[in-house]
């Protein structure tokens, strides 16, 4: 179902307020890995208002290698950013981690995020195809195109069409990088499928420095969308800090994505 043999016509997400993340438009998504604060979450969206970015990321429920890291400000959390974002007009993507989180996030999300540790988690996208609302899938940490696209299949074959993919690196032998940034994956997800394709360069490459240029090139690979991470002072994020951009590198990358796209 999620096969451009099944449909032409590419799908396109529509988030209400004139937000779209479809082909032939370029969604910018940012925002810092985890949601730490009333004062932070201010600041970011002042940044996103400053800079037309409509869609702010962001985790409240952190998959963390470690138990003992920063696993996020939960419900309580969502409820707070989803208040001031939509004072703001902004709208919300967010990881839930499991099914019975879905019900709670429910109002407060645009997008529901599937990160990349739970892609092959058939109970959540079993249930994630049956609400109404977006749902962006990562591919897996070791997954394959072909995976992330039965992965989507759970979704779509139970009755949720609201679907986006994500390329944000995958696990390689390669250790000079977090992780490596399949940019195959977007012109091969794009033939394979009607579904909007978005690149994340912060996880796919893991170095601040670099995300700008692989983010620019996801562009050009054909991408509809760029999520990446920012933060006021990226040394202090409580997560995800080494590959997370400073406002003014946001501001920079911003624009040099909507300019690297209008000359596709
Ligand atoms: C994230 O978006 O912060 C995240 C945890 O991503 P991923 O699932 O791709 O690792
Ligand atoms: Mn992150």
């Amino acid at each position: 179902l999620v096969s451009r043999k099944w449909k032409v016509n590419p799908t396109s997400i529509d988030l209400g307020d004139g937000v779209y993340i479809k082909e032939g438009d370029m969604a910018v998504m940012a925002g810092p890995c985890s949601i730490e604060s009333e004062e932070q979450i201010v600041k970011v969206i002042d940044h996103l208002k400053a800079n037309n970015i409509k869609i702010m990321r962001g985790g409240v429920y952190k998959p963390r290698s470690s138990p003992y890291a920063f696993r996020g400000l939960g419900i309580e959390g969502l409820k707070l950013w989803h208040e001031l974002a939509s004072k703001a007009g902004i709208k919300i993507i967010t990881e839930v981690m499991q099914v019975s989180q879905i019900e709670e996030m429910m109002d407060y999300v645009d997008v529901f995020q599937v990160g990349a540790r739970n892609t092959q988690n058939f109970n959540l996208l079993d249930e994630l195809g049956k609400v109404d609302k977006p749902v962006m899938i990562k591919r897996g940490i070791s997954g394959t195109i072909e995976e992330l696209l039965q992965s989507a299949e759970y979704v779509f074959s139970g009755g949720n069409e609201k679907l986006i993919l994500c390329e944000r690196g995958i696990r390689t032998y390669e250790k000079a990088t977090r992780n490596t940034l399949d940019l195959n994956a977007v012109p091969v997800l794009k033939d394979k499928s009607h579904l909007p394709v978005v690149v994340d360069p912060s996880h796919g490459i893991g170095i601040r420095k670099f995300v700008h240029q692989m983010a620019l090139a996801g562009v050009m690979a054909g991408a509809d969308g760029i999520i990446y991470e920012t933060h006021e002072i990226p040394e202090k994020a409580y997560s995800d800090g080494q590959q997370t951009l400073d406002f003014a590198q946001s501001s920079q990358l911003a624009s040099q994505i909507r300019k690297t796209f209008a000359m596709r």
